[in-house]
């Protein structure tokens, strides 16, 4: 039995094979889209990251500048409101000293009349007695029937007895019309009981005029309301919102509850419009103010922004795909072309390499083999044989039937042989006329008659017709020979030599058998 030992390689593959060449290319390729598509990636990346931090820095802006206007407005409004206590504090000093029965009216008016050019905001003074009526103001003219005991300010400090001023709604002023702001304050009889009212209005139009010097945007609001919501001014100005209620809303109801200032995004009650608002509730005076800028206009130029760079980034990525896909293109046609290069090398290199009669490989084939097989055979220590075979009377062969059914008998022969050798590792070759060479690596002497005995034997059994031939039919003889790389030296030359000399035994021994190197009896038919 033949031994069998790891499979020799193929002389074919000794080479670097195509696959790992079409492996290197598809990564290329893999690696040319993958590194398009980090650099979109990274692109996308960036730009968001870009994006994010200009909306941030637009709120942060915002932010900054609610807080500002919050700050100022509050300060007007607080200005504003202790500039009309201080005053109607030191005059009700003064009314309540002389009693509001004996006070000096025109030296009195004249003081109101002096004070009231002093301040800008104020609308006018008035000094009602505990009926309503009124005693003196800093008009020109007092009605003589002129009573403002129904006013709410009036009724309040006829029924409260503290000394503080009180800020009233947004009343119309019955001498002049105009929207006023009531800060009134009680007067006192030397005895605790009610003399009578102090007060001092001011101009809606004052607080109009200074938030209307403010530049915020068209939608943005500043608002000036009573500490329980009711609104006393407000920019844009719409008259018909003055008075209303902001007790609902979401700074009143949620915020100002837990903290007397601080910024927050909401929709206003007013007009529905969402907005960043500061807002403060004044520390001395129950007053509210609130400044807004509307989140449209905060993130208008980011948005404008935004469209800009996005257009250029899609701009870029469509120029880096147009870019991605020529030099894709590009590569997958290099790829081809350097596959059908290959194909061709490999094409050419079976030519170069086969015998076109029989499709065997031929002598080239077998050299090269021949010097790979005895590099493996000395380095594993394993036997290497080799059969050279040789058609027997082929010449008569040709002369009855012609050239042409001599190469039809060599490629049938051939084919025998190919389907002879059953070893991934062996290699039938068309040594040159009518002789072939079979090389068995890894087979030893036995081994190798065995082989080179069914070769015959398959040969002989196709009972090809052959006048010429003493038996009739087609046969062959063999010459086989063994060695051992690893003990002796061998060559390539050697081997095939000694395995000629056997065959020229086998032929003087009568043809139509093998003869093997150092064998005594050579085979019978
Ligand atoms: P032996 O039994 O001693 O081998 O006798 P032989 O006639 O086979 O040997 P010889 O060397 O005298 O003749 C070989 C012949 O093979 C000569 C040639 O006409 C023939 N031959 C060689 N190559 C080819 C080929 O490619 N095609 C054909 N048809 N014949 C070939
Ligand atoms: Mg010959
Ligand atoms: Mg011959």
């Amino acid at each position: 039995m033949l031994g069998r030992q790891s499979p020799a390689p193929n002389p074919d593959t000794l080479t670097p094979p195509a696959s790992i060449k079409s492996v290197r290319a598809g990564s290329t390729l893999r690696l040319t889209v993958s590194f398009m598509l980090v650099v979109v990636v990274a692109f996308l990346a960036v730009e968001s990251w870009r994006t994010w931090r200009d909306y941030r820095a637009a709120f942060a802006s915002a932010r900054d500048s609610v807080t500002n206007l919050t700050r100022a407005t509050a300060q007007h409004a607080e200005d504003t409101i202790r500039q009309m206590d201080v005053l109607t504090a030191a005059l009700a000093e003064r009314v309540e000293g002389d009693g509001l029965q004996n006070i000096d009216v025109p030296r009195i008016h004249s003081l109101l009349v002096q004070q009231s050019k002093i301040m800008p905001q104020l609308h006018g003074l008035f000094i009602y007695g505990a009926d309503g009526q009124w005693i003196v103001t800093d008009k020109e003219v007092t009605p003589e029937t002129a009573n403002n005991a129904d006013r709410d300010y009036f009724q309040y400090h006829r029924t409260h007895e503290d000394r503080h001023v009180r800020i009233g709604d947004v009343v119309q002023s019955r001498s002049t019309h105009d929207l006023i702001i009531p800060v009134s304050r009680r007067l006192n009889n030397p005895d605790g009981s009610f003399a009578g009212v102090l007060l001092g209005t001011v101009k809606v139009s004052y607080f109009v005029d200074y938030y209307g010097d403010f530049r915020i945007d068209d939608k943005g609001a500043l608002v000036l309301a009573r500490r329980d919501g009711t609104i006393l001014v407000r920019r844009p100005f719409i008259a018909s919102v003055i008075g209303k209620s902001l007790a609902g809303s979401e700074i009143f109801k949620t915020y100002l509850p837990t903290s007397n200032e601080g910024i927050a995004q909401v929709k206003a009650v007013v007009d529905d419009t969402e907005r960043l608002y500061g807002y403060r509730a004044l520390t001395t005076y129950p007053l509210v103010v609130e400044a807004g800028l509307s989140r449209e206009s905060i993130i208008a130029p980011w948005q404008q922004d935004l469209l800009k760079n996005g257009l250029v980034l899609v701009f870029l990525i469509l120029v880096l795909s147009g870019f991605g896909l020529v030099v894709l293109q590009q590569l997958r046609q290099r790829i081809a072309m350097e596959r059908e290069i290959r194909e061709a090398h490999q094409t050419l290199r079976d030519m170069a390499l086969t015998d076109s009669l029989t499709g065997l490989g031929n002598r080239r084939r077998l050299d090269n083999a021949l010097e790979d097989q005895l590099r493996l055979a000395r380095r594993q220590g394993c036997a290497l044989s080799l059969i050279m075979l040789d058609v027997d009377y082929f010449k008569r062969y040709n002369d009855q039937y012609g050239h042409a059914a001599g190469d039809d008998c060599l490629s049938v022969v051939g084919q025998t042989l190919q389907q002879a050798v059953k070893r991934p590792g062996d290699l039938a070759v068309r040594y040159g006329g009518e002789e072939f060479t079979v090389l068995l690596p890894n087979t030893d002497r036995a081994g190798a008659i065995q082989v080179g005995e069914a070769i015959l034997q398959a040969i002989r059994a196709l009972k090809l017709q052959h006048a010429g031939h003493p038996l009739g039919y087609v046969t062959a003889s063999a010459g086989i020979a063994t060695r051992h790389p690893v003990d002796e030296q061998v060559s390539a030359a050697t081997l095939l030599k000694s395995a000629d000399a056997c065959l020229y035994q086998a032929k003087q021994q009568g043809r139509n058998r093998w003869c093997a190197e150092d064998t005594s009896a050579p085979s019978d038919p």
